[in-house]
């Protein structure tokens, strides 16, 4: 069975100014599996990626499962609690800018998601910083990072305690176009090397296929009759 399982899944926002739907038909992860998700900004895969982190319920599905575990039922009722475990300890997070908290090391930057978890693992944070080039960095705040070694220090974090899942918006984001291409295939080649499945959000598809990622995409439809605007996101 895979990891992630959705069908018939949607959330919509009325808004009076511009009323969206989001769709997902059909959609499957296995484990240790890479995709990117592509659409244009504004197009929902910042609300889909809530969804696949627990954070926000569909308004519909026929299925949304993750690790064997029926999320859908969990939101109809009395699973939040469930919701926030399976989260913390089975999904990690690659925020677009790193989000690092500056009065913390690195090596506490990284260590945080192994203490949400409550799995503490010095030797796998210091694993983690050598493959990434960033063990040098451990002492340091994230303020003296560049760049780039700052998103380094973000994928180890969402890394660090052991995901099945780690879902990356946009992370490529605040960094060099040359950067771009390296931060992806590093995040594609870790989350291989630690057997977790990886979905990244990206406005550009065209860079993602470079790096060897297969696309979810999303179709997008100007508003009907109804004055709704909807996305699909199906695979390519
Ligand atoms: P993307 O991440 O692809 O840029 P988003 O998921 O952020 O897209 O947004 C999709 C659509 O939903 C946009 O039209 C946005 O304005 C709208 N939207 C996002 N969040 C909210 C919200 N909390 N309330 C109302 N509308 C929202
Ligand atoms: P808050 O909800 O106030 O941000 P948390 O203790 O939940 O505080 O998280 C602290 C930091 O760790 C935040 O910057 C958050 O983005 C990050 N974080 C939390 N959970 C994860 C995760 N599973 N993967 C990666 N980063 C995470």
């Amino acid at each position: 069975t895979p990891l992630l399982s959705l069908r018939g899944v949607t959330r919509a926002y009325r808004g009076d100014a511009a009323p969206f739907a989001l769709e997902v038909p059909e959609f499957d992860l296995d484990e240790g599996e890479a995709l990117a998700l592509a659409g244009p900004s504004g197009s929902g895969k910042s609300t889909l990626l809530m969804m696949l982190a627990l954070a926000a319920p569909p308004d519909a599905a026929q299925r949304f499962s993750f690790a064997g575990q029926d999320i859908a039922r969990y939101w109809r009722g009395g699973g939040r609690d469930a919701l926030a475990d399976l989260r913390a300890r089975r999904i990690g997070v690659v925020p677009q800018t790193g989000g690092l908290l500056a009065f913390l090391s690195v090596e506490q930057n990284i260590a945080l998601t192994q203490r949400i978890a409550g799995r503490p693992d010095a030797a796998r944070v210091r694993a983690l910083a050598e493959e990434l080039g960033i063990r040098a960095q451990l002492a340091k705040r994230p303020a003296e990072l560049s760049v780039g070694q700052r998103q380094r220090a973000a994928i180890a974090r969402a890394l660090a305690h052991r995901p099945a899942l780690v879902l990356a918006d946009e992370p490529t984001a605040a960094v060099h176009p040359e950067l771009a291409d390296v931060v992806l295939a590093l995040l594609r080649r870790e989350c291989k090397t630690a057997g977790a499945a990886l979905l990244v959000a990206t406005h550009d598809p065209d860079r993602a296929v470079r790096a060897g990622y297969p696309v979810l995409s999303c179709e997008t439809h100007a508003p009907g009759a109804d004055g709704v605007a909807r996305s699909i996101f199906v695979r390519a």
